[in-house]
């Protein structure tokens, strides 16, 4: 029978092997393995394709967001114990970057079409502590509209995007920088280089994107030590740079990052065409902007029979994420939080293949296995 795998990072990454490589021993015979050339090089790259004025290099995705906040702190602009508004329905990191830095998450429940943080709920969330949304384009959709920027603007809020799973995704709706690229829609964007993100190391990375010049600067100090200068420290700072070898290799991966993102929305709109079985609720092709398909999520009732079944029939599936992080054992104080449509969802999602191991006449057959389940 016939396998559909979900994800082989090797299989992946074995095209580009003889350009990693390449890179990879420029690196080792530079002598230079931190803050070097191919950092610099990739935070123009990333400033570049964000359109915005600044991009920083750091050690990951979690960083990339505790440092935002922790930037925001030093700079005054943030307290501790402020409320930052922000998705129920995510992956723990978002989450963890708030409390890390002391301050407050107000979760709010998603949308049930876009599965994102419904923005029509942001207003009743908001408090005289509230300071800030951090808005999460999961899933590789678009999180932004004129809602975030009306609310941002009424009530004086930072808007910092988790963009951890949609780097390359366009909004419709312009952010408050003028621009249309995720990342650099808000105050402040991080993203992740996860090795299975869209755009991914090979090892952990990941990098914040803002205009801000003043936050950069603190960001810039805030992972390496607090220091300014050499041997000077402005700050308590931590080490969270990103290695030279993980920037040479985002530099070349990037390259073909548009390609990725492209094929992944072909597999989608394959998907969402010839899926018909009406037990499963599909993506909404979204009216904001474009979707860079980091997950193609769909909902089942049932779910463990569902997969039980695809699995029979070769197909790999898994789970983003079956607990949300208000009901994590980390978080067991707002284990009562009221949050209904976020745990309903938890229950139901289920994701579909959709890297570069998936063909289109796989996804073809893929839907077709899912049309054939009663
Ligand atoms: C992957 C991810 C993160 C964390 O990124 P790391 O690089 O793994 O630390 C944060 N938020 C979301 C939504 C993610 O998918």
């Amino acid at each position: 029978m016939k396998s559909y795998p979900f994800l082989d990072l090797k299989i992946v990454n074995s095209p580009l092997e003889e350009e990693l490589i390449q890179v990879t021993s420029e690196v080792i015979r530079s002598g230079r393995y931190i803050s070097g050339y191919y950092v610099s090089k990739l935070e123009q790259e990333l400033a570049t394709f964000s359109e915005s004025r600044h991009a920083i290099a750091v050690s990951n995705g979690l960083d990339a967001l505790r440092l935002i906040f922790r930037a925001y702190i030093k700079l005054g602009v943030l307290q501790p114990n402020d409320e930052i508004i922000a998705p129920a329905n995510t992956y723990v990191a978002t989450i963890l970057s708030i409390t890390d830095n002391g301050l407050k998450p107000i979760f709010v429940e998603p949308d049930i079409k876009t599965l994102n943080l419904d923005t029509t709920k942001i207003e009743a969330a908001i408090t005289h502590r509230t300071r800030g949304i951090l808005t999460v384009h999961l899933y590789g959709t678009t999180c932004w509209d004129s809602n975030i920027i009306e609310i941002a603007k009424k009530h004086n809020l930072l808007v910092v995007e988790d963009n951890a799973q949609a780097i390359g995704a366009k909004s419709i709706t312009a952010g408050i920088n003028g621009t249309h690229t995720t990342g650099a829609l808000g105050d402040a964007g991080a993203l992740s280089f996860y090795p299975t993100k869209n755009l991914g190391a090979l090892g952990d990375a990941g990098a914040v994107i803002t205009n801000n010049t003043e936050l950069y600067n603190a960001i810039d100090a805030l992972r390496n030590y607090g220091s300014d200068y050499r041997y000077h420290n402005i700050y308590q700072g931590l080490n969270c740079r990103m290695d030279e070898i993980q920037a040479a290799i985002l530099s070349v991966k990037l390259k073909y990052l548009k390609a990725e993102n492209e094929r992944r929305n072909t597999l989608a709109n394959i998907y969402n065409q010839y899926i018909t079985n009406p037990l499963v609720g599909k993506p909404q092709i979204t009216e904001n902007g474009t979707q860079v398909w980091h997950q193609y999520v769909i909902r089942v009732d049932e779910r463990e029979n569902f997969i039980e079944y695809l699995k029979e029939n070769g197909v790999q599936t898994d789970i983003l994420y079956p607990t949300p992080p208000h009901l994590q054992p980390c978080y067991s104080h707002y284990k009562n939080l009221k949050l209904p449509i976020t745990v309903a969802l938890s229950n139901q999602i289920l994701s579909l293949p959709i890297s570069s191991l998936t063909s289109n006449e796989d996804a073809i057959e893929i839907s077709q296995i899912i049309n054939n389940h009663r």
